[in-house]
């Protein structure tokens, strides 16, 4: 087993990519802290892995609230004595146009993407300083590298993303943390579901031109990206066993942005 008893936080695991990675690392041998939303969502994720409780805990955490993410983080050391692994995955889209975009909306996404990652980082790393060693991974997103109509913010943030990590590459190294970033291409969850609609109704054409005209035009076959493929990609970042790997990024899309 690659992550046995390592103790990963991941936030936004309740649902689609993150509860995925959740899985993908319980069976490594981790023992998993879910952060989202709700209380009664992250128990569910958590139960699911293992019901006994004993290697699965669910937090509620707001990622945008500093209070909640400082006590999120301090439940789970509470709970399984140290942080090994931060995914800081928690994220949502919204589209429109830039000369349409709603203020607040602009502020909500960032703040979910960075602040959520900026304060979960902050926790993780008093905690891993003091262990010597850690493992950051951001879910960034093709995003990261590449723009589309219709994302502002989303893609204003996922840059962003890669900015964060390599600052903190740079300062944990020290401490024995890497930072690493996933990117992937389309995939099938809650998230993306949402926006074909959406997208449609703004672009004026089909949900099946907005699948294969719009999110899988660039690949190399024509396929989503699978939460499976994300899941492995956050294990090599995760399990990798030196200090070598870090302040990267990985995009797994199947083909769409090629660097
Ligand atoms: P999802 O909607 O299935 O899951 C997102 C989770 O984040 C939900 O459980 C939600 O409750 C949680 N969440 C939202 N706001 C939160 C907050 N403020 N605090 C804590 N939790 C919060 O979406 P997904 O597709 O699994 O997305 C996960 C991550 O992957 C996001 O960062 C997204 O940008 C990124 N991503 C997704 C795709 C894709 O195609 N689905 C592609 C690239 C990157």
């Amino acid at each position: 087993m690659r992550l046995q008893d390592k103790v990963a936080v991941i936030t936004g695991a309740a649902s689609g990519i993150g509860l995925e990675i959740a899985r993908t690392f319980a069976r490594e041998g981790a023992k998993i802290v879910i952060a989202d939303l709700n209380q009664a969502g992250a128990d569910a994720a958590a139960a699911s892995l293992d019901p006994s409780g004993e290697r699965a805990l669910g937090v509620a955490m707001n990622v945008t609230d500093e209070a909640q993410v400082d006590d999120g983080m301090a439940r789970a050391v509470a709970a399984f004595g140290r942080i090994d692994i931060l995914v800081s995955n928690a994220g949502i889209q919204t589209v429109a146009p830039v000369e349409q975009f709603a203020f607040d909306k602009w502020k909500q996404l960032l703040s979910i993407h960075l602040d959520g990652a900026f304060l979960t980082t902050r926790a993780a790393l008093r905690t891993m300083y003091k262990q010597g060693s850690g493992s950051i991974i951001y879910m960034g997103s093709v995003h990261s590298k590449e723009a589309s109509a219709l994302k502002a913010p989303y893609v204003t943030a996922k840059h962003g993303l890669i900015g964060l990590a390599k600052v903190v590459a740079k300062e944990g190294a020290a401490h024995g943390v890497r930072a690493n970033v996933v990117c992937p291409g389309f995939v099938r969850t809650p998230l993306v579901e949402k926006q074909i609609p959406e997208q449609a109704k703004e672009l004026g054409i089909s949900e099946e031109d907005v699948v294969k005209k719009v999110m899988l035009k660039e690949t190399v076959d024509g396929e989503f990206t699978t939460v499976e493929d994300v899941a492995q990609a956050a294990l090599f970042f995760a399990s990798f066993e030196s200090n070598a790997l870090t302040g990267q990024s990985l995009v797994v899309s199947h083909g769409w942005f090629m660097q």
